[in-house]
């Protein structure tokens, strides 16, 4: 059993007031808050150890190259992947994807290939994709999704084919909170000789990920929906994979020799982090991990999903509550609407009264065409949350819907 009460002590950011009631923050989603040992991680680094990487000889640049290269294995643990030079440290999960939109294309896509995604993808894993395929001639597929918000498979199965190079599917929907079959999707790609790229945001704060049990080729991951800073996630990739793409981004770093005949590039996973890496950020993306993993993923999701359960079956009370998304599968997020009530008006009366909800497309503009509406509430739960905290929300809720309808 999780002693939440104290684990609330290690967010001070949580203790306020919002319009003078208790701050309820249900936005977790969209980013998670910080305990005080990562902010304090970013201090202490700042404050004793800040050089730059890799290149420096002196005393403080080794100091700060060893807590930099400790994280890239605290990642590689985290995935478990075979080798901690499969790990490429990104700004996030939008950059990983770009990157292995970018280098896969250059290195994989020809003209008649074709991209498959799904229909409940953020627009990051839509729009580098969109951005290969008019590069290299390839199509974009889309695997589409049923009422409940669960990824038609018999569909998935028939966009399946010779000519599939690459399939990209988020591990959890962000809008949904669905939980896909991605060990059925990637064993079914790789029947017919496609990789894999797993969008990981919504799925690392919750689910515990063994990249090599998955046999994913590329699984992304974002530091600040995980109790870490923002501006820093990773990329990890089959080693095979990365060896044979070129590199994203040139410049200092990632080239082994550099002349104006040609230049040579450094091994994995330097080839692909050019410039001066997020130093800070990725030290205390390390301690967000080592709480995480203290803290217990099983016992973080178990918790989530007790809340969620707690809070859907209080809405049911709500007259005209629609649930968007009802899949077997989901994780700790309830995107709702109430008929007649534009979301953004529920979202701004819960914040008069302290609670912080996400409300709109969530950047998944096709999802929200799917289901014909302009957007959604979603209230998504964190380890710090309460039960008493998913009463004020279903109190706000209320008073929210009595004053619109
Ligand atoms: N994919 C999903 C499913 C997300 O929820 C998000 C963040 N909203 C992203 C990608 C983008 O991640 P990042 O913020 O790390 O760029």
């Amino acid at each position: 059993m999780l002693d939440i009460e104290k684990i609330r002590k290690e967010f001070p950011v949580l203790d306020q007031q919002i319009h003078g009631r208790p701050l309820v923050y249900l936005d977790n989603a969209a980013s998670s808050q910080k305990p005080l040992r990562v902010v304090r991680a970013l201090e202490k680094y700042y404050t004793h150890d800040h050089a730059n990487v890799h290149r420096g000889v002196h005393t403080l640049s080794q100091r700060a190259t060893d807590q930099f290269e400790a994280v890239r294995r605290k990642a590689q643990a985290f995935v478990n992947a075979e080798h901690e030079h499969e790990i490429i440290f990104t700004r996030g999960v939008t950059e990983a994807i770009n990157l292995v939109a970018s280098s896969f294309g250059k290195a994989f896509i020809e003209e008649g290939d074709e991209v498959l995604v799904s229909e409940l993808e953020h627009h990051s894993n839509i729009v580098p994709w969109q951005f290969m395929c008019d590069e290299w001639g390839a199509e974009l597929k889309v695997i589409p999704v049923d009422d409940k918000g669960e990824l038609i498979m018999d569909r998935f199965d028939e966009l399946l084919s010779g000519q599939t190079r690459i399939v990209a599917v988020n591990h959890v929907s962000n809008t949904l909170g669905t939980v896909n079959p991605i060990e059925e999707i990637i064993a079914k790609a790789h029947k017919v000789g496609a990789a894999v790229l797993i969008d990981g945001a919504q799925s690392a704060p919750h689910i515990k990920i063994d990249v090599q049990e998955l046999d994913a080729d590329f699984y992304c991951v974002s530091s600040h929906k995980m109790y870490g800073p923002t501006g820093i996630g990773f990329l990890y990739g089959k080693e095979q994979w990365l060896n044979d793409m070129p590199p994203y981004h040139g410049g200092g770093e990632m080239i082994e020799t550099v002349s104006f005949k040609g230049t040579t590039f450094n091994r994995l996973p330097f080839k692909f982090e050019a410039g001066t890496p997020n130093i800070a950020d990725t030290i205390a993306f390390g301690e967000a991990m080592d709480f995480m993993h203290e803290t217990g993923i099983e016992e973080i999701a178990h918790w989530e999903t007790e809340l969620h359960n707690y809070a859907v079956d209080k809405m049911m009370e709500i007259p005209g509550i629609q649930f968007i998304g009802t899949a077997e599968e989901k994780a700790g997020v309830v995107s709702f609407n109430v008929e007649g009530i534009h979301p953004y008006d529920i979202g701004t009366i819960l914040d008069q009264q302290g609670i912080a909800v996400r409300t709109g497309h969530h950047c998944t503009q096709p999802l929200m065409e799917r289901y014909g509406i302009p957007g959604t509430v979603r209230a998504s739960f964190a380890v710090y949350n309460t039960k008493a905290e998913v009463d004020l929300f279903i109190e706000a809720l209320k008073k929210a819907v009595s004053m619109l309808q």
